[in-house]
């Protein structure tokens, strides 16, 4: 799961930072709304954490345009104004959910949770499905039947959105931009490394799901018919 924190302020930013990567989801931190509107439309985040006030584009206009091009990404807005003109205007322009600061960190949690499973695409809190596999966010197994092993963060993350794209080919600048991010000096042959990390553990699951190469393309995933 991938968090984007678009927040001016530097110590409240790396404080969220920090506090998610210790749940267990990769963050990247935006300063500025105009880096945080580019940053929200990439489609590789599956939650926003937005400050309302913010330098160059505000939380509010940049919440707008995310929402005017289509973006369906769960937003949660920050922010230290409590009015309620302020909230209604938050909610009006498309956010998911709305939380005044100073929060506790228990209830950002809480909603972050709430957030992320709604945008799931399983009932199942925190799983992903694909034929025989299920994908458990918050342990890191991968089962097939009775069988399970626990994948590394990276792992995790190229198989997470593997399975959610399912048969629909994801191309390796996909994968890359989702599990090492822009900032990242990522080569394709990592990729390639992991990938074959996560067929040695298919085969060891005995899953009937395979990881198919489409040279010069990317990666899709296939069931074989037994
Ligand atoms: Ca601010």
């Amino acid at each position: 799961m991938r968090i984007l924190i678009v927040e001016d302020e530097k110590r409240l930013a790396g404080t969220l930072q920090d506090l998610l990567r210790r749940q267990g989801y990769t963050a990247d931190v935006c300063y500025d709304g105009v880096s945080g509107l580019d940053n929200a439309r990439s489609g590789i985040y599956d939650l926003v954490l937005l400050d309302a006030m913010l330098p160059e584009l505000d939380g509010f206009s940049l919440l707008q345009q995310l929402r005017a091009g289509g973006e369906t990404v769960p937003v949660l807005m920050l922010t230290a104004r409590s009015d309620l003109s302020d909230r209604v205007r938050g909610l009006d322009c498309g956010a998911d959910y709305y939380l005044t600061k100073p929060f506790e960190t228990e209830e950002l949690l809480a909603c972050i949770r709430s957030l992320l499973r709604r945008g799931g695409e399983t009932a199942d809190s925190g799983a992903t499905v694909f034929g025989d596999l299920h994908l458990q966010q918050s342990t890191f197994l991968l089962s097939c039947g009775d069988r399970s092993v626990r994948l590394s963060r990276r792992e995790y993350d190229l198989m997470e959105l593997l399975m959610k794209n399912g048969s629909q080919i994801v191309s390796k600048e996909q994968l890359i931009l989702k599990v090492w991010g822009y900032d990242s000096a990522a080569e394709d042959n990592n990729v390639e490394v992991y990938i074959s990390f996560l067929r040695r553990k298919l085969a060891h699951l005995r899953s009937r799901v395979q990881i198919r190469t489409l040279r010069m393309v990317g990666y899709c995933l296939e069931e074989a018919v037994s």
